[in-house]
């Protein structure tokens, strides 16, 4: 795989991850939760967006540019393509193009990162 997509690939983890946690952070519910783990959420999440922005300042200038255009419109850069299906859009991925994670690809459709899956 191409070392920039799996950086992609972990950074939507981590912003899945941390966008749970500042959702328990304001949901106070979690009370128990929190007594139990005896890690408060919210310090979790701004440990994790520090960690967010230190793997973004490890992507290439082309990549990092592209990564920031994309989430400003959706919640995540990276689409799971299967059986040549765009996940992002739902729209069909041309199959001249290599299906290959040792490339940066991209959907000409919804601009997101292609992940082919299979
Ligand atoms: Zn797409």
């Amino acid at each position: 795989m191409h070392p920039q997509l799996e950086i992609l690939l972990e950074l939507q983890d981590l912003k899945t991850q941390q966008r749970e946690l500042v959702e328990a952070a304001e949901d106070s519910s979690h009370e128990i939760e929190r007594k139990v783990f005896r890690v408060r959420p919210e310090d979790a999440a701004a440990q994790l967006q520090a960690k967010i922005e230190e793997m973004e300042a490890t992507l290439a200038p082309d990549i990092a540019n592209r990564y920031r255009v994309i989430l400003d419109r959706r919640a995540r850069a990276v689409a799971p393509v299967l059986s040549g299906i765009c996940y992002g859009c739902f729209m069909t991925v041309p199959t001249a193009l290599p299906q290959s994670n040792e490339e940066i690809r991209w959907c000409e459709h919804c601009g997101s990162f292609l992940y082919f899956v299979d």
